[in-house]
């Protein structure tokens, strides 16, 4: 029989990051006016939360006793709108470091192990094209050394992670075609120069810049063992990750939501069939099951991943189908809501229009919605080149 009840540990795990939001909803309005203009706000651990345990430290120890680590740390993610970085971002939110650490030697993880990488692959002409990149290695034999050229854009924490591990098109040997490969890139290295800090709309504890290879000279052992598909099979485990933090902004904005209409007199009575009750009332109970909907694709992409293993790529169309899925309905959801509150949630006295500026970054990175549809359509019909 399959059990879908939580254990008590993953009920406590989940308070914990409700409550750990909750306080950071205190400070969530001003940060949102001023993370982006001085980041170094956002270093280290905020005093509000200091004696507190990391909810996601305390994951690793004991997700034995979760559903499993993967489920555990999704429902982590979609239990509530995470408003600020109280805690260093870095550890499981560094892309790059998790692609060296699955496809690094020894030798490499030694020396470059410790570090915090960021991720680079997209490019001024090359976001959702990775084959339009124009970044190029060159081998030089007489030094062991590749030479870089190129740059890289809205490269997520680049400017406080020690480095990233970028993705380029390497000159291939004897004038045959160029491979991708991957390279860590360490901050300090002449030839590697960091792009500002960029504003944007939503998520704005979300660090972005971006950095431009000049001449850069690695040695030989950072060229890691990962072409494109390896590099980017890192994307199966995160895709559901992006809907599960969209979806927790949409779950407080629901709440919120449920609390207004409460106050106004309006009776969520969800026995009553479609006929028995009125416009409003229906289109919230809508909203409140695509969101329950979305919610199953997350979990069923993670118990694939949980039985599979995380860099299997046997869930991977269950995984863009999340992705797709709840990113979509994060902005269904969120606009919604706004339609439902009227003016006033507009106001910057709620957090409701942060909430709908928030989720919009879902739909974006990690591969754009209309990305995930074609890569579902071409693993569910099995076409290759004829979609691209
Ligand atoms: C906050 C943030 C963080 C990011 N972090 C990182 C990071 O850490 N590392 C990194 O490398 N990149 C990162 N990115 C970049 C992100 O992955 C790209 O923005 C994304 O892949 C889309 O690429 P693009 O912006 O070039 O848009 P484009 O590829 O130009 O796409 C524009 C629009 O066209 C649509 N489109 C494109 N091709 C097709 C097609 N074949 N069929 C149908 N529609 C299509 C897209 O869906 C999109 O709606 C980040 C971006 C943001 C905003």
């Amino acid at each position: 029989m399959v059990d879908f009840s939580l254990t008590e540990t993953d009920k406590k795990l989940i308070d914990l990051v409700r409550e750990e939001n909750e306080i950071g909803r205190a400070f969530a309005r001003e940060l949102d006016r001023t993370m982006e203009i001085e980041p170094s706000r956002l270093r280290g651990v905020h005093p509000a939360v200091a004696d507190r345990e990391d909810p996601f430290e305390l994951l690793e120890g004991v997700h034995e006793e979760t559903s499993g680590l993967v489920i555990a740390e999704a429902l982590m993610f979609m239990a509530s709108a995470q408003d600020v970085e109280l805690r260093d971002v870095g550890g499981h939110e560094a892309f790059g470091s998790m692609v060296l650490r699955n496809f690094g030697t020894d030798v490499q993880k030694e020396k470059y192990g410790h570090l915090n990488l960021a991720i680079g692959i997209t490019e001024p002409d090359a976001g959702s094209d990775p084959g339009a990149m124009r970044s190029y290695a060159r081998y030089d034999q007489e030094t062991d050394e590749y030479v870089l050229n190129g740059e890289k854009i809205f490269i997520s924490f680049f400017n406080k992670f020690d480095g990233a591990v970028a993705l380029v098109k390497v000159a291939g040997k004897d004038g045959s075609r160029p491979e991708f490969g991957t390279f860590v890139l360490v901050k300090g290295a002449p030839g590697l120069i960091e792009s500002p800090q960029m504003r944007k709309l939503g998520v704005r504890k979300h660090e972005l810049s971006g950095f431009v290879m000049q001449d850069l000279r690695v040695p030989a052992v950072a060229r890691l063992d990962a072409d494109f598909g390896k590099t980017l099979s890192n994307f199966n485990h995160n895709r559901p990750i992006v809907s599960a933090v969209a979806l927790a902004s949409c779950r407080s904005l629901l709440d919120f939501t449920r609390d207004k209409l409460k106050a106004a007199g309006v009776e969520l009575d969800y026995t009553q069939g479609t006929s028995g009750r009125s416009a409003l009332v229906d289109r919230f109970i809508r909203l409140e099951s695509l969101w329950e909907a979305s919610w199953g694709t997350v979990m069923r992409a993670k118990w694939l991943e949980h039985k599979q293993g995380m860099y299997s790529n046997g869930y991977r169309t269950e995984a863009s189908i999340a992705k797709a899925m709840g990113a979509k309905a994060a902005r269904d959801i969120t606009q919604g809501c706004l339609e439902i509150l009227g003016p006033e949630s507009l106001s910057e006295e709620y957090l409701a229009e942060k909430w709908f500026r928030d989720v919009r970054i879902a739909d974006i990175y990690e591969g754009a919605g209309e990305i995930q549809r074609v890569l579902i359509a071409r693993d569910i019909f099995g076409y290759k080149k004829e979609l691209s």
